[in-house]
């Protein structure tokens, strides 16, 4: 294979995994050669060795053996390092974890962060597939040493936990690494500082403070967007620091380049690190959180029963976002502690009543069918109709699969209303879906695009 060839790949590639993923993972690999069915890449580092490897290794596979290539394996090396075999699969980041600081530390007095919350640490964070990666590349930067992207970029939704992530990086950093000078604060908390300076006529002192961390981290980067001189500045603060190959980790509740308003240059340049999206919890990790913070509050009250079923109804009904679903857990101990009782589904329910009214899902059936066929270009008669083509029963599995994430409907309602169909079709399309969605970038996003039409 020529090096035009793998060019040839990468187009088709890029169009199966989309540009971001793309830019973040496969423009980094270097094709050095391919024979015996094996096909050497070079990689900046065996961590995206293992994230390409695990993640892309059989879209890559499947791409150069469509372009007529004989291969069988791929293999990633560092640049002068031990390879790192396709099987070899686990990122290294993922393992370990530090113990949680004693005690809340700010660091040196006249740095500019925000204090650290020490609730929210690696050690509380529950990983499931929805925050897999963000999770990874986080625990990468945590764990100091050579800077390999820069900055990192965490985006997602409210109450995903971006904020929770940056906390734990700082944490871990400064349990490896005292000496570091770890600034965490908020894009707002930046531009406060900011006009300050301003007023204050100490822009200098300004400078020089910011410029002399060696890690930087800005929450909720989005705010900044249409605020000309803070942008400004914090530009040229980025710069200097990406300069000095010091560690930038932001933040923001939407891609870089979906933030409105925000520079084109600004956009670009944090686009050139690792951009990495948290998507909406899923049913698994919503449990896992439950029950990870069920066994936090027995710690303290070893006497707390919860019925069966409990946490599965809460993980099940409220999946606004995890800051709500804790809220609902605190309310429900409280409740629970004071008037002595076991926490049943009843009490549940009626103690939690207005967060599950809220969190009832308003989206109908119709509404989902009517978006899909939209996003897809078809008409809304094929959703119910009897068209077997891919190109339509595809969008109609999907519809049926955001059916069932975004409503109460029980299967057999679904298929009724998706022209009298089976339950048990629309039990295979769920399952195909999540199927796909975890190999098949384009659907991942189109579905993230349509749930969040469909919740605004
Ligand atoms: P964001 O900054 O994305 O809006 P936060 O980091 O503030 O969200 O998270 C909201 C709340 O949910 C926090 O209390 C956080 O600890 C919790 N949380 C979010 N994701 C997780 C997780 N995967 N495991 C444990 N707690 C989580
Ligand atoms: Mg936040």
């Amino acid at each position: 294979m020529t090096e035009e060839s793998w060019g040839r790949v990468c187009e088709n590639l890029e169009k199966a995994i989309g540009q971001n993923n793309f830019s973040t993972w496969i423009k980094p690999l270097r094709f050095r050669s391919l024979n015996d069915g094996v096909a050497r890449f070079t990689v900046p580092t065996s961590f995206v060795g293992n994230w390409v490897s695990r993640n892309f290794g059989d879209e890559i596979l499947a791409h150069l053996t469509r372009d007529g290539h004989a291969v069988e394996r791929l293999e990633f090396k560092v640049e002068s390092a031990a390879p790192v075999r396709a099987s070899a699969a686990r990122p290294a980041a993922a393992t370990q974890s530090a113990p949680a600081p004693a005690s809340v530390s700010t660091g040196s007095a006249d740095l500019p962060g925000a204090p650290i919350d020490a609730r929210f640490t690696f050690d509380s964070f529950v990983v499931g597939q929805p925050n897999e990666l963000a999770h990874a590349a986080a625990r990468r930067v945590a764990e100091g040493g050579t800077v390999t992207f820069n900055p990192l970029f965490l985006y997602g939704g409210v109450g995903l936990g971006k904020t929770h992530l940056m906390h734990a990086i700082a944490w871990e950093l400064r349990h490896r690494a005292p000496e570091l000078r770890v600034v965490y604060l908020s894009a707002e908390q930046f531009m406060y500082r900011f006009v300050q300076a301003l007023r204050e006529r100490d822009m200098i002192g300004f400078k020089e403070l910011f410029r002399s961390v060696d890690v930087l981290m800005v929450d909720d980067v989005q705010f900044i967007a249409g605020k000309d001189s803070t942008q400004d500045e914090f530009f040229h603060t980025f710069n200097a620091l990406v300069d000095q190959n010091k560690q930038i980790i932001i933040s923001a509740d939407r891609a870089p380049g979906e933030i409105k308003d925000l520079e084109e240059r600004i956009k670009s340049r944090l686009q050139c690190g690792l951009v990495v999206d948290l998507h909406p919890t899923d049913y698994e990790l919503r449990l896992g959180i439950l029950q990870l913070k069920v066994e936090q509050y027995r710690q303290q009250y070893p006497d707390l029963v919860i019925a069966n079923g409990v946490l599965e109804f809460l993980a099940h009904r409220i999946s606004t976002n995890v800051r709500v679903l804790e809220g609902a857990l605190t309310r429900l101990f409280a409740f629970a502690s004071l008037v002595g009782r076991e926490i049943t589904l009843d009490l549940a329910q009626d103690c939690l009543a207005d967060i599950l009214r809220a969190s009832d899902r308003k989206v109908t059936i119709e509404e989902i069918q009517r978006k899909v066929s939209e996003h897809y270009n078809m008409r809304l008669s094929d959703m119910v109709g009897p068209k077997r083509h891919r190109t339509i029963a595809r969008p109609r599995q999907m519809a049926m699969y955001l059916s069932k994430q975004l409503t109460s409907r029980s299967l057999p309602e679904i298929g009724r209303r998706f022209g009298g169909r089976d339950h048990t079709t629309v039990m295979h399309a769920v399952k195909r879906i999540e199927e796909l969605r975890s190999v098949d970038n384009q659907i991942a996003e189109d579905l993230e695009m349509l749930r969040r039409a469909l919740e605004a």
